[in-house]
């Protein structure tokens, strides 16, 4: 299958489970559909059977190509192989691999893309998912909107279909904390979104951990958002106008009203207060600090172990340098 029009990218870690349905699902919309597909499977160094799993299906369809990380990267850096290996020549369509995200869209997506828009991302209308999750993902983003400096459509995440110009410079942007919702939207070009309806997740359990999802929300603020740092300069400002006010006020009770400051107890709230807010400042700072340190290393983002696919399709990115 050369001239692959489609690619299909789907990152999976421990999805033994959901994996026969995702098969199924995917089946049924390459058959359906008149465009050429390939389906870019990606083991994010899965410790159940998934990668045999894979491995099988690679091995006996064509249509569907397997890249195997070394180890548990995480799914941005799981999603990030997979559009290196992609080979198709107009679009990527990112979806999960739990089927949270209705694959059967690519044709709705696929028309948008036509109409010349150059990423169609899933804007959610209803999150079935516990009280906590949901509390949280909005106020990410609503936060996100108010503070970023990229445009953030509101509830989108990387549930999209970006065209082969987007994912050539999402390949060329080597950044190590990786927050590809925002990259996407850093891009431009043409960008619209669609509606959909989240669904469950229908089989085993969400792979995210709490961990996992503060990482990912630090990721979006400190990477495109200066407001944390500017935050720093506003504490010190507030705090410095609080000791001006209070330093006239104690001249005046001295000089005017000759009365002996007092407050033993105040000054130790004081103390501890503002040590508080330095140490703050101080976290902030080091979050910059860290990310400066883990991207001077120049480390490759992943290492692949293991890539299936059939022999004469070449990617039309380079898959050596894995920074690509
Ligand atoms: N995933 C991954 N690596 C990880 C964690 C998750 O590749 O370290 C995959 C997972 O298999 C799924 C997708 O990323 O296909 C989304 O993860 P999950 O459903 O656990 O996240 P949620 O939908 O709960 O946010
Ligand atoms: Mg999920």
């Amino acid at each position: 299958m050369l001239n692959t029009q489609i690619s299909i990218v789907a990152p999976l870690y421990n999805e033994t489970e959901s994996f026969p349905r995702l098969i199924s699902r995917l089946n049924a919309v390459m058959d359906e559909s008149p465009l050429s597909i390939e389906v870019v499977l990606i083991d994010d160094g899965s410790r159940d059977n998934t990668a045999v799993l894979m491995q099988q299906i690679a091995l006996t369809d064509r249509r569907y190509q397997c890249v195997f990380l070394s180890r548990n990267y995480g799914h941005q850096i799981a999603l990030t192989a997979g559009i290196a290996s992609a080979c198709a020549t107009e679009a990527l369509f990112i979806i999960d691999g739990d089927l949270q995200d209705p694959p059967e869209l690519l044709t709705e997506f696929y028309r948008k893309y036509q109409e010349g828009y150059d990423v169609v991302y899933a804007v959610r209308k209803k999150r079935k998912e516990n009280w906590f999750k949901r509390f949280a993902y909005s106020l990410f983003y609503r936060l996100m909107r108010s503070i970023s400096y990229v445009d953030l459509p509101l509830d989108s995440g990387d549930f999209s279909l970006i065209s082969r110009r987007v994912a050539d410079v999402l390949k060329q942007m080597p950044e190590e904390s990786r927050f590809i919702r925002g990259m996407r939207s850093w891009i431009g070009f043409r960008q619209i979104g669609v509606e959909y309806e989240r669904d469950a997740r229908l089989d085993g359990e969400s792979k995210y951990s709490f961990g996992m999802l503060q990482r990912l929300a630090y990721n979006g603020i400190f990477n495109f958002s200066e407001y944390p740092v500017k935050l720093i300069t506003r504490m010190g400002m507030i705090t410095l106008g609080i000791a001006v006010l209070y330093l006239i006020q104690t001249l005046v009770k001295r000089f005017i009203y000759h009365d002996v400051p007092q407050g033993f107890t105040a000054l130790l709230f004081v103390i501890i207060l503002f040590s508080g807010v330095q140490l703050i400042a101080l976290g902030l700072i080091g979050e910059y600090v860290l990310r400066i340190f883990f991207q001077a290393k120049g480390r490759p983002l992943y290492v692949v172990r293991e890539i299936i696919r059939q022999q004469e399709r070449q990617p039309l990115g380079s898959l050596n340098n894995s920074k690509s």
